[in-house]
């Protein structure tokens, strides 16, 4: 892994302002979602099978991640709790990038730790779903 500073070109889409917006605008409606108590969205999947799908208690962990209550986010959905601190990270680190206009930071994989990344994705993904499984019995 090869990280670098990257200066924003003027015609360069800005991902840090993009991501960032798509990230609090997310928030924001899942906010106004929950505040205005609409029903939450049920499993086909686990409706069907009455086993829980790999992403079974995102909205639950969303809920309680958003109120502070992060065990119990763990608890409802690990792999989506480290997604939102994953997240949380990227929308800090924006921030202070748009704020200070300092130089981005770029990652540069080689081929050898592209497929290990996509390895360790899925892993991460199969192990989250055991959990839920097992967690489900
Ligand atoms: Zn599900």
């Amino acid at each position: 892994m090869q990280a670098c500073r990257h200066s924003r070109a003027s015609r360069e889409i800005d991902h840090e302002l993009l991501w960032l917006l798509v990230s609090l605008g997310t928030v924001a409606l899942a906010g106004l979602w929950f505040a205005a108590r609409l029903p939450t969205p049920q499993c086909v999947f686990h409706s069907l099978t009455g086993l829980p799908c790999p992403t079974c208690g995102a909205t639950r962990a969303a809920y309680q991640f958003l109120h502070g209550h992060f065990a119990a986010s763990f608890f409802f959905n690990p792999l989506v709790f480290l997604a939102f601190c994953a997240l949380l990270l990227f929308d800090l680190y924006a921030c202070a990038i748009l704020m200070t206009g300092a130089a981005r930071f770029r990652f540069r994989f080689s081929a050898g730790e592209k497929l290990f990344l996509r390895a360790l994705a899925i892993a991460l993904l199969a192990g989250n779903w055991l959990y839920l499984l097992a967690r489900s019995l």
